[in-house]
């Protein structure tokens, strides 16, 4: 069996990212990933600003509590003050407006003490530290700067500080396009009525979801029936028009596991047992040009293996820079079955108690039971060789975040 490292890093080597990129306005952005590196072209902030609603002046002329000055003026948030202060001379300020040249600190208003009968005396009830308030010019970015690398996956936050830098237009990678089917006789579209004997197709929803999530172009083809030749048509389909197949099912060694038999003929694709819970049968390759994905068919399993494997790699497929998942540990607050010899992805619930992390089963982890996905909030992950976990002992948590949350 391959390990689930393995199974990644082959899978990485084999793609290439795509490469054509286009043009979009930043508010289009979010969830595009950057095709070119992106520098400063300003510097941020550009000018000398108040952190404060108060006053400046020099901080010589408060260099001790209780001192009074004379205001002179005032400069708001896109109105400056043009004069120049002198000794003991202090203008009213607000939070972001320009600091004058001649002022060197920011007391606010809070410490300050105006009497109604003569409101052109300001006494300062604390002493003034230089640059004290002053948020100065180039402190958070430099022109030159680097502030987004290419293969950055925009999130709402990096729209902001495009938009603080001026920058209106970003070129990004073009979305991927995913074909996507489910396969297996027995499965039925939600929304029909179905037999005793037969299921809900669930696994096409939850893979669509996740990969619009992704920012891609889904191209869904449905549901196929275990026949070699519409199986072998919606390859044809898919392969012609996407960057890469998702499937799910029948990639298996069953009797009716006819994608495995039709690919065998169409593409050049490796069948592969991977040392992961849930999961284990996984197909990746080539399908006349194109990307194939084979997940296997419960739902718990293919939503993992998407995560787990497919999703690294399209990701280098869409352009997108490579990440390691943030892991975090965790005591496990109860006992855990394991057995040695697969990687453990199993759903807990993570909690801080107690000043730490403990984490608790989601409920029953049999590998179609969606619902132990739905209640929890990260994965277990127990290593390949671990056996069973008793209360107390540590582990390792992902957190169950996008795409599938
Ligand atoms: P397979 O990988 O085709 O052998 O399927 C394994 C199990 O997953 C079987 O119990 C199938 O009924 C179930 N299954 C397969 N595809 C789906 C699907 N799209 N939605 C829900 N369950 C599925
Ligand atoms: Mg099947």
């Amino acid at each position: 069996m391959l390990s689930v490292r393995d199974a990644v890093q082959h899978m990485l080597d084999s793609v290439q990212p795509i490469t054509e990129s286009e043009t979009v306005f930043i508010a289009d952005a979010v969830d595009r990933v950057l095709a070119q590196a992106i520098h400063s072209t300003v510097d941020i902030p550009s000018y000398d600003n108040s952190a404060m609603d108060g006053y400046a002046m020099r901080a010589d002329d408060v260099a001790t509590p209780q001192q009074t000055l004379t205001l002179v003026g005032q400069a708001l948030a896109g109105h400056p003050f043009r004069g120049t202060l002198k000794a003991g001379e202090c203008i009213r300020i607000m939070t972001g407006a320009e600091v004058p040249s001649s002022a060197s600190a920011v007391i606010p208003q809070e410490d300050t003490v105006v009497d109604a009968n003569i409101p052109q005396q300001i006494l300062f009830t604390t002493a003034a530290k230089d640059g004290q308030n002053i948020r100065r010019h180039g402190e958070e970015l430099k022109v030159g700067a680097p502030v987004f690398a290419s293969g950055h996956r925009f999130t709402p936050v990096d729209i902001g500080l495009l938009a603080s830098l001026g920058i209106a237009d970003v070129n990004v990678h073009r979305r991927l396009t995913v074909a996507l089917f489910s396969t297996g006789d027995e499965l039925v579209a939600p929304g029909h009525s179905k037999r005793s004997d037969q299921i809900y197709d669930s696994n096409r929803f939850v893979l669509h979801a996740m990969l619009e999530r992704l920012g891609y172009q889904v191209l869904n083809l449905g549901l196929i029936p275990d026949n070699k030749q519409e199986i072998a048509d919606a390859f044809m389909v898919a392969s012609a028009r996407a960057d890469a197949i998702v499937c799910s099912g029948g990639v298996s060694v069953g009797d009716a596991d006819y994608t495995k038999q039709v690919i065998d003929e169409l593409g050049a694709v490796g069948f592969w047992k991977v040392a992961m819970k849930p999961g284990k049968p996984f197909a990746f390759g080539k399908v006349n040009g194109t990307w194939f994905f084979g997940l296997p068919g419960n739902p718990v399993s293919a939503t993992v293996t998407f995560q787990q494997l497919a999703l690294p790699t399209l990701q280098r497929l869409a352009g997108e820079r490579d990440q390691e998942p943030v892991l975090i540990q965790a005591v496990a607050g109860e006992p855990l079955k394991k057995r040695p010899g697969r990687a453990d992805f199993q759903r807990g619930i993570l909690r801080y108690e107690n000043g730490e992390n403990r984490v608790y089963s989601a409920g029953p982890q049999g590998s179609g039971m969606l619902s132990s996905l739905v209640q929890g909030n990260c994965l277990i992950r127990l290593e390949q060789d671990r056996g069973p976990v008793e209360a107390g002992e540590s582990v390792v948590i992902q957190l169950l975040g996008t795409p599938i949350k």
